[in-house]
């Protein structure tokens, strides 16, 4: 770490934290926990809670019930500059008549820092995002990235134990969001001990940098988790369905008899029925008889005959570079297939089959459905 820029390890908890507006509940009992070190992301569609839980964290708004802790402080009802907190807002907020290293000294004269030592703060903070040439330029003077860098540098300035991070890309071109991922990797390994909270609606940016990410929708935590194991293992039809892309079928569990499993539950593999196919898949503990809908990522699914094989008509083509994304009509249902390496295209109206190992398919319980937000189909 450069010059001990984060001087405490604190973590956030959020402890039931509700937020309303008007009488309607934003947030609804959020309970959360970032450790110390740790990038959470908060990640849902377009008004799930995110800035909101983020802004109660900085203290910006006030829950209606429950509890914020920074480390084992509860700070619920501390004002904002007493919380030493760093934010990252989507349009960078810089002062625009005031030079680069007057902008990141802003906090600190603010929180009356000595002035013999903010000189060195600044380029401490500057040299952490890589702008330290441009401390005299103004903002004008400066790409959107610069911008953002700078008003990264500001909030670090302080040396937050917690780094809160709303939307921080989104103003920012494809190609400079993708720059700006890797320096936020970077700063992260640079400073071990900074809690990070990322808001995001984009599952990219929770996928690459977070530990854990939070999935929001409807104004409540669905499902927590390392992005791997919401991946793998997603536990609603929201998070399968938000985080990465997924096949999600329609099934009833016909049979549950255990063939591999002795302890746990996941083990146990059965069969169930997708529009009169048999198909044999981890049952979990989804009794039998329940109605229940099957993800199968459509990467791991196969062209040709196997195991769990679905026959249908290939109804759209799409070749995306690196794959062939094939879209299937099984008796009105449409599954999607990624497919490498294609010798042939195929055509639309050929009849194909389809297959997916058992191991690949999670079954997600019913009344787990995506909400508003809808199927993500990227
Ligand atoms: P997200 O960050 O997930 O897009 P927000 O937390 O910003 O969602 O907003 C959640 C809900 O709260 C939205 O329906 C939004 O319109 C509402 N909301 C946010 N801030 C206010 C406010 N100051 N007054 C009234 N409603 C608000």
């Amino acid at each position: 770490m450069t010059g001990g820029a984060a001087a405490v390890r604190s973590g956030i908890r959020f402890d039931r934290v509700s937020v309303a507006y008007g009488g309607n509940t934003v947030l609804d009992r959020l309970d959360l926990t970032v450790e110390p070190g740790e990038v959470m992301a908060l990640l849902g569609p377009s008004g799930s809670g995110k800035t909101t839980a983020l802004r109660a964290v900085a203290g910006f708004v006030q829950p209606a019930s429950g509890r914020v802790y920074l480390g084992d402080r509860d700070v619920t009802g501390l004002p904002p500059h007493k919380r030493g907190i760093g934010m990252v807002v989507q349009q960078y907020a810089l002062f625009p008549h005031m030079r680069v290293q007057d902008n990141v000294a802003f906090g600190l004269k603010a929180r009356k820092v000595a002035k013999a030592e903010i000189p060195e703060r600044v380029a401490e903070a500057l040299e952490l995002v890589g702008m330290a040439a441009y401390a005299t330029r103004y903002p004008r003077e400066l790409s959107g990235g610069q911008q953002q860098r700078v008003a990264i540098a500001r909030a670090l300035a302080i040396r937050p134990g917690v780094l809160l991070l709303d939307e921080p890309l989104s103003a920012l071109d494809a190609q400079l969001r993708s720059g700006m991922l890797a320096e936020l990797a970077r700063l992260h390994r640079e400073l071990p001990d900074v809690s990070i909270l990322y808001v995001t609606h984009d599952q990219v940016e929770a996928l690459t940098l977070a530990d854990r990410i939070a999935v929001m929708d409807k104004a409540r935590l669905q499902d927590c988790g390392t992005p791997q194991d919401l991946y793998r293992r997603p536990r609603t039809e929201f998070t399968a369905s938000f985080v990465g892309n997924a096949n999600l079928l329609p099934v009833t569990v016909a049979d549950t008899t255990d063939t591999t499993g002795t302890t746990g539950t996941t083990d146990t593999t059965g069969t169930v029925d997708f529009a009169g196919r048999a198909l044999d898949v981890p049952t979990g503990d989804v009794a039998g008889g329940a109605t229940a809908t099957l993800c199968v990522r459509p990467h791991l699914v196969g062209l040709g005959d196997g195991p769990n094989a679905l026959s249908g008509t290939i109804t759209e083509v799409q070749w995306r570079g690196s794959t062939h994304r094939l879209y299937v009509d099984v008796d009105g249902h449409r599954v999607k297939a990624d497919l490498r390496e294609l010798r042939e295209t195929p055509a639309l109206g050929d009849k194909v089959t389809l297959h997916f190992a058992a191991e690949d398919a999670v079954l997600l319980p019913a009344g787990t459905a995506p909400g508003a937000g809808g199927e993500a189909d990227g």
